[in-house]
């Protein structure tokens, strides 16, 4: 591994790479793994590489979703594997959902792998090794157990592929996807989408757990139910919005008027809960006129 001095502005994002390489040594990961790392990277770039708070919402939901079901499930795949394998075996033991390793780029020798460093961290009992290709899909994530993912009421699915994601809506069970793009056809097609890294929404989800344990299932099932994922979406996507917005206004020079930022974040927050976003008319105003300026010169 790099050595990487602790001060980097970039520390953890540097160090997050090293382990999904890592997980490539090992044998765990694949190389369109690093890909699918640098997708999330950018993605984290614009959400601002923190949890927003919809983010902690879901993963709030999630937590409820995992202790009510009857046969939770978690998926693992390569990169979920290298990037958190102790926090899956914890969230798997506290929660009591089975760990299930999952590939797109299936070989047997990876599901061996990722099954031992599973083990390594702690599991008891990893499923994959058995699996038959029982969901209607054309590559190799259609390979399940049957008491693991086939028969699962609730599916965690870290880092997903869209297919399988929807597939698995389609036979009537519960997903739960962590996908920091919160356009991909995972986090469109999950019932709660966790838009966060994966190294930020499992410790966060682990420390939530006994204040949900402490619970009663109707006051479960209340939170669960009050709960909107197209607004969890948009939350992120205006996140987004705002990111760039407030960049792109850095660049131009225009300053951020904090006179009113409390009324103004209330605000926002309201909009928000109406689904109705807009952009601030004023600095799109601005905006235009530079572009203007811009074309002129
Ligand atoms: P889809 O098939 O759902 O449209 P995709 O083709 O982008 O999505 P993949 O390449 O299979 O999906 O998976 C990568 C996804 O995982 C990307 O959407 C990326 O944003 C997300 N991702 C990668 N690393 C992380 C991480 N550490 N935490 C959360 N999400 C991540």
């Amino acid at each position: 591994m790099t050595e990487i001095p602790k001060n980097h502005p970039r520390y953890e994002s540097l160090m997050t790479r090293e382990q999904i390489n890592a997980g490539v040594d090992k044998g765990m990961t694949s190389r369109q793994g690093l890909l699918a790392q640098g997708r999330g990277e950018a993605f984290d770039y614009l959400i601002g590489e923190q949890t927003i708070e919809s983010a902690n919402y879901a993963e709030a939901v999630a937590v409820c979703l995992l202790l009510l079901a009857e046969n939770p499930v978690i998926s693992v795949n390569g990169n979920a594997a290298a990037l958190a394998p102790a926090e899956l075996v914890t969230l798997s033991q506290l929660t009591g959902a089975k760990l299930e390793v999952n590939l797109f780029h299936r070989t047997e020798e990876r599901i061996q792998k990722i099954i031992a460093e599973l083990k390594e961290n702690g599991a008891d009992v990893v499923l994959g090794e058995n699996a038959e290709p029982l969901l209607p899909l054309e590559h190799e994530r259609a390979k399940v157990e049957r008491e693991g993912i086939y028969d699962a009421d609730v599916i965690f699915v870290p880092l997903e592929d869209g297919d399988r994601c929807q597939v698995l809506g389609d036979m009537k069970k519960l997903v739960i996807a962590v996908d920091l793009n919160p356009l991909s056809r995972t986090a469109q097609s999950a019932h709660v989408s966790i838009v966060d890294n994966l190294k930020r929404a499992l410790p966060n989800m682990i420390d939530m757990i006994p204040e949900f344990k402490n619970m009663n299932e109707a006051d479960l099932w209340e939170i669960v139910e009050a709960y909107d994922n197209k607004v969890v979406l948009v939350d992120a996507i205006e996140t987004i919005k705002e990111n760039l917005t407030a960049k792109q206004n850095e660049v131009l020079g225009i300053e951020k008027d904090d006179s009113d930022d409390g009324d103004k974040k209330e605000r926002k927050t309201e909009q928000r809960k109406r689904g109705r976003i807009q952009r601030d008319p004023e600095i799109a105003k601005k905006v235009m006129l530079r572009g203007a300026d811009l074309m002129m010169e």
